[in-house]
C-alpha cells in the first residue's frame, strides 16, 4: 500500500527517530508499503519518518539501469560504522523536498551495520551513489535534512518554495 510523503517543513521529519528493538509483520508491512511508495515516487531511498512514522527504517535501491535488475535493500536501525577521508559530491534531492537539488559532500564510502528483515545483524560496505544514498537516509532518522548541509540563505529559499507548495497543495 502506498503511503503519503511528508513534505518538509514538518515537524516529524525534524525527529531523532526511536529505535526498533523487535521486529514484527506490521513493520515489514510497513518496510513494503515504504518500498512500492519509494518506487512509485519514484525515488532512490525513503525513510520511515518521511511518511510519518519516526522508527529507525529506510529502504533503498539506487539501481538506476532499467537493464539491471532491482536491488531493494530494507534497514532496520541502520547505523555508519565507519566513513572514509576521502569525500565525494552528489547533487541531492528528496522525495520529502520535491524538485530542489543541490550539491552535498559526504563520506565516499561508508561501513554500515543494520538488522535484516528476519532479524539478523548486517554489515556492508558502500560506496558511490549507494554510500550518499544511505547517508542520507540515516540522516532522516536523525531529524536532518539534506538542505542543512547548505548555506542558511540556500536553505531558507526552498524552505519558502515548500512552504508554497504545501500551501497550494492544501487549497486542491
Ligand atoms: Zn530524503
Amino acid at each position: 500500500m502506498k503511503r503519503p510523503i511528508l513534505i518538509h517543513p514538518d515537524p516529524r521529519l525534524k525527529k531523532v527517530c526511536d529505535p526498533i528493538p523487535d521486529l514484527s509483520d506490521e513493520l515489514r508491512k510497513l518496510a513494503d508499503d515504504m518500498l512500492e511508495t519509494m518506487y512509485d515516487a519514484p525515488g532512490i531511498g525513503l525513510a520511515a519518518p518521511q511518511i510519518g512514522v519516526t522508527q529507525r527504517l529506510i529502504v533503498m535501491d539506487c539501481v538506476k539501469d532499467d537493464k539491471e535488475a532491482p536491488r531493494p535493500m530494507v534497514m532496520f536501525n541502520p547505523e555508519v560504522l565507519q566513513s572514509s577521508d576521502e569525500k565525494n559530491v552528489y547533487e541531492e534531492g528528496c522525495l520529502s523536498i520535491p524538485d530542489q537539488y543541490a550539491e552535498v559532500e559526504r563520506p565516499k564510502i561508508v561501513r554500515v551495520g543494520w538488522m535484516d528483515v528476519n532479524g539478523n545483524p548486517q554489515e556492508a560496505e558502500f560506496d558511490g551513489l549507494w554510500a550518499t544514498c544511505v547517508q542520507h537516509e540515516i540522516d532522516h532518522l536523525n531529524g536532518k535534512l539534506f538542505i542543512d548541509y547548505l548555506k542558511p540563505l540556500k536553505r531558507q529559499m526552498i524552505t519558502r518554495k515548500m512552504q508554497k507548495l504545501k500551501r497550494e497543495r492544501a487549497r486542491v
